[in-house]
């Protein structure tokens, strides 16, 4: 089994955001908490313990701290990650954690990297150029959340910055829409790493998938493509990840153009995530309970 990486599904009662394109809010999300009915027990870490070295054993190099809320909205969780990490055979050294940084100040970034161990920060943003209307795309409550502060905190502390980029009409507010602009603009943050991720709607029903029906128009797909094709031209092709993308070193960053985020056309024998669930539980897909693993 081909593993890129195990996601931890961080629990929380309701994200402290409400992006308007949350691919979360677009299906059901029936997992209980365990954790916090039964954190108490050593049983919950126990059984955590079991299915990250499943994923090790696995040849699962990467875990990812995400879920259908912002990781950073539950501290003790982390805490009990980090202790079952250490303790495992081989423990996870590559620690992502997806967030779009909201109420994350320079204490919560180095508890980030001193006591979880994390190592990259993937910053999710909905608009690269004006932070009012990144707030305001993720219907945040942190009025501060500014991506230039943020970016150098993160810097400043030696980590991995990746920019992933939700592709929707506005993610420029002020510059030209140009593959050129989103890179220099990424390179002025810091950015070691760039994902642009192709926004998927299952639902076109739900308020979230009218939204990206009205917000990404052939206006971001056509930059897409146009990307590509300049990815393809300018850049040095670096490797194959396990599902599938390709990735290159384009003006000197790591560059992945991520159209298959929920893994949906996971090629035969591949299995793009593991993920483990609040409930204590590991499954392969994040929209089917069905793809129980143990
Ligand atoms: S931060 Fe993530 S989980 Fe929370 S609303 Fe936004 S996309 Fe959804």
């Amino acid at each position: 089994m081909n593993i890129q990486s195990l996601s931890v599904c961080v629990p929380a009662k309701r994200c402290i955001n409400d992006c308007k394109f949350c691919c979360s809010k677009m299906h059901d999300s029936d997992y209980e908490d365990n954790f916090t009915e039964i954190c108490q027990y050593a049983s919950y870490a126990a059984d955590m313990r079991k299915r990250l070295e499943y994923a090790r054993e696995n040849g699962c190099n990467t875990c990812m701290l995400t879920g259908q809320n912002e990781p950073q909205q539950n501290r003790e969780f982390l805490r009990v990650f980090a202790e079952v990490n250490k303790s495992l055979r081989a423990p996870f050294l590559n620690i992502e954690m997806q967030t779009s940084g909201a109420f994350i100040d320079a204490p919560f970034l180095d508890f980030f990297r001193e006591s979880v161990g994390v190592t990259t920060v993937a910053i999710s943003v909905a608009c690269l150029d004006d932070d009012a209307a990144n707030r305001e795309m993720i219907q945040t409550r942190d009025e501060a959340l500014c991506l230039e502060t943020l970016c150098r905190e993160i810097k400043r502390r030696n980590m991995n910055l990746r920019i992933c980029l939700n592709m929707n009409d506005g993610i420029l507010a002020r510059h030209p829409f140009t593959p050129e602009s989103v890179v220099g603009l990424c390179g002025a943050l810091g950015a070691d790493q760039i994902t642009f991720r192709a926004l998927w709607a299952p639902d076109a029903a739900t308020e979230q998938g009218q939204w990206i029906s009205r917000h990404v128009t052939e206006k971001t797909t056509g930059f897409i493509s146009a990307l590509k094709e300049d990815i393809r031209a300018k850049g040095r092709y670096l490797d194959t990840l396990e599902y599938g993308s390709d990735r290159y070193d384009y003006h000197g960053f790591s560059v992945v153009v991520d159209e298959d985020s929920m893994a949906q056309e996971a090629r035969k024998s591949a299995v793009k995530y593991l993920i483990l669930r609040p409930n204590g539980h590991l499954y392969s897909k994040w929209d089917s309970k069905a793809s129980l693993i143990f």
